[in-house]
């Protein structure tokens, strides 16, 4: 089976060709508009969505050396995500699925970041079901538990900000771009983790907030910076490293206890955060300390991409899962 999958639910253009378990292309169009703004412009991305989809997925079948009428269905983010993006790659998807006549297919966006663990190349060897999931994107951040391909349960999440939205936010206080989880990475590795502490939260279940370290970071840098004007500056890199160090722990110490307590040493992690260094040393760590297996996501299968919904679409077509094409895209869409 050759499947072409259709990604658009956020700022990434992106089209992937997946035959059998094997990518043979994934491209994608980032938006470079947003960096000046702080954050994603919804319009903005919408309207480059409509400028790149077409040379995307031209060149996803260039790339792929595969015809048009070569596919056997289309598989596309449905959602969640931002309305006015998810309506180009749906658009699109439902008038070439028309036009080739092949069966259209909806993907779950946070399913896709969970199941990219299953392209040929992700891992030497795909999770064991069940596993847990620590899903920490942009947009989420969740412990699934996986029970099978499309058998998810939340077990725990954020009750306010999502880890990559915490990145971001306190990137801005620091004057950093858009998005600024792989700026606050880069800086952190010259930086000394343990100059600043900054409060965590005490929440007792699997749930995590971010809000709160936030605003913290804000007062502390604004009553800093009125002794010395100069002190962003002088302390960046000690700065990112430590509030890397306090956000991978927040991470970690309930991903551990949800292990402990499910008595499953099967964890992975996916979405745009599990592309942090410090969060792939931590599961490293874990897989020494605590005996668990872990499935790190390659780079290319982290942030936003048309590969992991290439691959759940080729899931749901063996399984004769398809979707009638009068469907609509939808921001929310639970697991
Ligand atoms: P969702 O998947 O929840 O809809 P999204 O698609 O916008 O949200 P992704 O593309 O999966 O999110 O991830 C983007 C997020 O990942 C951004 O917040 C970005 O800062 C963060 N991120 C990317 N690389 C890193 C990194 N190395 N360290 C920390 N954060 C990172
Ligand atoms: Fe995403």
């Amino acid at each position: 089976t050759i499947i072409l999958g259709i990604e658009s639910s956020c700022d990434d253009t992106s089209a992937a060709i997946i035959k059998g378990n094997q990518i043979l292309s994934n491209i994608a169009a980032n938006q470079t508009i947003h960096n000046e703004y702080g954050g994603v412009v919804p319009e903005l991305a919408s309207r480059a969505h409509q400028q790149n989809i077409i040379p995307v997925v031209t060149k996803s079948f260039s790339k792929a050396n595969i015809q048009q009428n070569d596919i056997c269905a289309i598989g596309f983010t449905r959602g969640p995500g931002l309305l006015g993006s998810l309506l180009v790659g749906t658009s699109f998807a439902k008038s070439l699925a028309m036009s080739l006549n092949v069966p259209l297919i909806e993907v779950n966006h946070l399913q896709a970041h969970i199941l990219a663990h299953f392209i040929d190349d992700a891992n030497p060897q795909p999770p064991k079901f069940p596993f847990l999931c620590l899903t920490v994107s942009g947009g989420h951040t969740m412990i699934v538990l996986v029970k099978d391909y499309f058998d998810m349960e939340i077990i725990g999440k954020t009750i306010d900000d999502a880890a990559g939205e915490a990145f971001d936010k306190i990137g801005k206080i620091f004057d950093l771009d858009y998005p600024a989880g792989p700026i606050i990475d880069k800086l952190a590795k010259e930086g000394n983790p343990n100059a600043f502490q900054f409060n965590k939260p005490k929440l007792d279940n699997y749930d995590y907030s971010f809000s709160g370290i936030k605003t913290s970071v804000l007062y502390f840098i604004q009553k800093e910076v009125k002794k010395n004007p100069n002190f962003i500056q002088e302390n960046l890199k000690d700065l990112c490293a430590s509030i890397q160090k306090a956000i991978i722990e927040i991470l970690m110490k309930k991903l551990e206890k949800a292990a402990k307590d499910l008595n499953i040493t099967e964890v992975a992690i996916a979405g745009g955060v599990s592309a942090n260094s410090a969060l792939r040393k931590a599961m490293q760590a874990n897989h020494e300390k605590l005996g668990w297996n872990i499935y790190i996501p390659k780079f290319e299968y982290t942030t936003d991409n048309a590969a992991m919904i290439a691959m759940v679409a080729k899931l749901k077509y063996e399984r004769g899962e398809f979707t009638d094409l009068r469907t609509t895209a939808t921001s929310k869409y639970d697991l």
